[in-house]
């Protein structure tokens, strides 16, 4: 195959403007910038605008046999959009658009490459009295892969992961051809998977490598008037997490739940790294921060709702203050950017906020992100926290608590300086010896898990599972031209 061939092919089809082989664009595309993953190689870039002109590129893929990677942003934290065999990478940046806001049903009609920050900025102007969500993630990364990739957002105890906020999908597959799943098969309504097989799990968790989301309906929900977040302190993990459990199960109309300890609560304030205390235990600091989110629609549903969780809070010794109170007691060097947080955001977080966060001096971060069992986020926590302070690394850890307490994330970050030869070698040590750990724990599963961790998991499932996923790859994509290299 002569690279200079696809390229024209593409040129013609795409427009001249759209792609490029250009060694400063392929840069821009070949690696992803924050963990400690091995870097890619990107041949071609091309920004397609329609579904049309993705079945193109698929088909010119087909015909050359060159590796197709759709790619919105490339910091998903797994290293999971890095091209790792070569190829076209498919920036979707352009299919950005809100094609319909079903405020009946709830759910937006977007297309595969829209932005955290494009959705919000639609809804806010549009639809204020509906949300989708906010992630952690910085507003330029995408609405579809978080979807796609088991993400969360601040409504997981409403609604679970992003991949449960997915109502129907329009793909163009791996062979090229356009499929439709969920309502939107056989209507015009896009308001759910019920009740036919389900083949949205043909895409979901499959790390691009059966096909392109061109289109996609994900769920909004509604904002309601009353609202508060409440970050209640305690001087352990260990202290906090059976009242964040107990929280979850009590019926108070709970949003978001999640538990933080101090290393990542730093890391969100913006503070270095090199200026915190690496084991806050040692100087008799709180390690457990707990976030609380509720919404209701009366005001004394709410007020009803708040005593709940006092009650709870108090039974366990905490004491829940409001996000802005807690923060305001903080010394003011220790505020951070969280010191930013201000009456007009309505207590709730802007989305850029959270893209803020700071891992340390040289922007590296990577972490052993997992979905677990409840009961395990205690242990999950104490293991790898020893391993952190073992190499001499603040423990960024973080746990959310999924869909009613159904389910939780349980993870632990670790920031390292990207310049540092010898610090980029003890991280990716480190994050191994934790992975490693934390599977004595039944249960406990990566989600965007880099090449090394899918092996572990591959190795791991029963054979007739790992040939079913292989076949059905094979008849998706019969070329494995999709995302090479990636996906269990
Ligand atoms: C600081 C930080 C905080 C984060 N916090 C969160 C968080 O709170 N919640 C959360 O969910 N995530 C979080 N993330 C992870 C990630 O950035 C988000 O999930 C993001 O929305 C994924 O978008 P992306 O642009 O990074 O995806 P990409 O890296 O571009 O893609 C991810 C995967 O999806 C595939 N893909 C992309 N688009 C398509 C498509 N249209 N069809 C099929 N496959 C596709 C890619 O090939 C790749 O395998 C965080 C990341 C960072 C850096």
């Amino acid at each position: 195959m002569n690279i200079n061939d696809v390229v024209s092919e593409l040129k013609q089809k795409i427009g001249e403007r759209y792609v490029s082989d250009d060694p400063e664009i392929q840069f821009l595309y070949h690696y992803d910038f924050i963990t400690t993953e091995p870097e890619g190689k990107c041949d071609i870039a091309i920004m397609p605008d329609t579904a049309e002109q993705v079945q193109e590129i698929v088909k010119i893929a087909n015909k050359y046999k060159i590796p197709v990677i759709p790619w919105v942003s490339g910091i998903n934290f797994g290293s999971i959009a890095t091209p790792r065999k070569g190829g076209i990478v498919v920036d979707l940046r352009r299919l950005n658009r809100v094609l319909e806001v079903n405020e009946d049903d709830m759910y937006a009609v977007v297309e595969g490459g829209i932005t955290w920050a494009d959705l919000k900025g639609y809804l806010d102007r549009n639809h204020p009295d509906l949300k989708a969500g906010i992630t952690w993630s910085p507003p330029g990364t995408g609405v579809i892969p978080s979807c796609l990739c088991y993400g969360m957002y601040d409504l997981g105890m409403l609604g679970g992961t992003g991949a449960e906020f997915i109502n129907g999908l329009e793909v163009v597959l791996g062979s090229g051809e356009l499929i439709r799943v969920g309502s939107c098969s056989l209507s015009n309504y896009w308001y759910g998977r019920q009740p036919l097989p389900d083949l949205a799990g043909l895409f979901i968790g499959w790390e691009g490598t059966t096909g392109i989301v061109t289109k996609a309906a994900i769920k909004l929900w509604p904002k309601l008037p009353y609202r508060a977040d409440f970050l209640p302190i305690a001087p352990r993990i260990d202290d906090g997490i059976p009242m964040i459990l107990k929280l979850s199960k009590a019926g108070l109309g709970i949003i978001d739940l999640c538990a933080l300890n101090i290393g990542w609560c730093q890391a969100l304030m913006g503070l270095d790294e090199e200026h915190v205390a690496k084991d806050p235990l040692e100087f008799g600091l709180p390690d457990f921060f707990g976030l609380i989110s509720t919404q209701a629609y009366t005001e004394k549903q709410h007020e009803a709702q708040c005593e709940g969780i006092m009650n709870i809070c108090k039974e366990y010794d905490m004491d829940p203050l409001p996000i802005k109170e807690q923060l305001e007691s903080f010394p003011e060097n220790l505020q951070g950017i969280m010191g930013h947080l201000t009456p007009s955001t309505g207590g709730q977080t802007p989305v850029q906020f959270w893209g803020c966060w700071n891992f340390t001096r040289g922007g590296g971060g990577q972490w052993i992100g997992t979905y677990c069992s409840t009961r395990d986020i205690i242990k999950f926590y104490n293991i790898s926290r020893e391993i952190c302070l073992k190499y001499d690394k603040p423990p960024q850890f973080y746990s959310r608590i999924m869909m009613g307490g159904h389910y939780c994330v349980a993870r632990t970050n670790i920031g390292f300086n990207k310049n540092d030869p010898e610090d980029i070698k003890k991280t990716r040590i480190l994050l191994k010896e934790i992975h490693k750990a934390v599977q004595k724990l039944d249960g406990v599963v990566m989600y965007k898990p880099p090449l090394w961790a899918v092996q572990y998991y591959k190795d791991k499932t029963l054979p007739a599972t790992t040939k079913l996923i292989e076949k059905i790859r094979k008849i998706l994509d019969p070329n494995k031209i999709m995302n090479p290299g990636q996906g269990i």
